[in-house]
């Protein structure tokens, strides 16, 4: 009795789902740390920085998620700041 050997191909499909990439949260929706604000956060800042400019930020993160108005604020408080202290200088 022979055997015949048949060669059964079996191609094995192994699809691995792509997974979405995070290219930063800033650009996922998240919200704004600024305590009682929740509009979208458009920048993403260290909080010891956000803190410094005086915006009450939680300390739970150690990146402050700051939307289009506070991100405002903040760029003028850091330059106030600056200011300030131009004008220690020159006094
Ligand atoms: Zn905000």
């Amino acid at each position: 009795m022979k055997k015949k050997l048949s060669n059964d191909a079996v191609m094995y499909c192994v699809k691995t789902p792509k997974q979405e990439q995070a290219l930063g949260r800033v650009s996922k929706g998240v919200k704004c740390s600024v305590s009682g604000c929740s509009r979208k956060a458009v920048r993403s800042l260290s909080n010891a920085r956000v803190k410094s400019a005086g915006l009450n930020v939680s300390d739970d993160e150690r990146r402050a998620y700051l939307c289009k108005e506070h991100y405002k604020e903040y760029k003028k408080k850091t330059k106030k700041e600056k200011m300030v202290e131009r004008w220690r200088y020159k006094g």
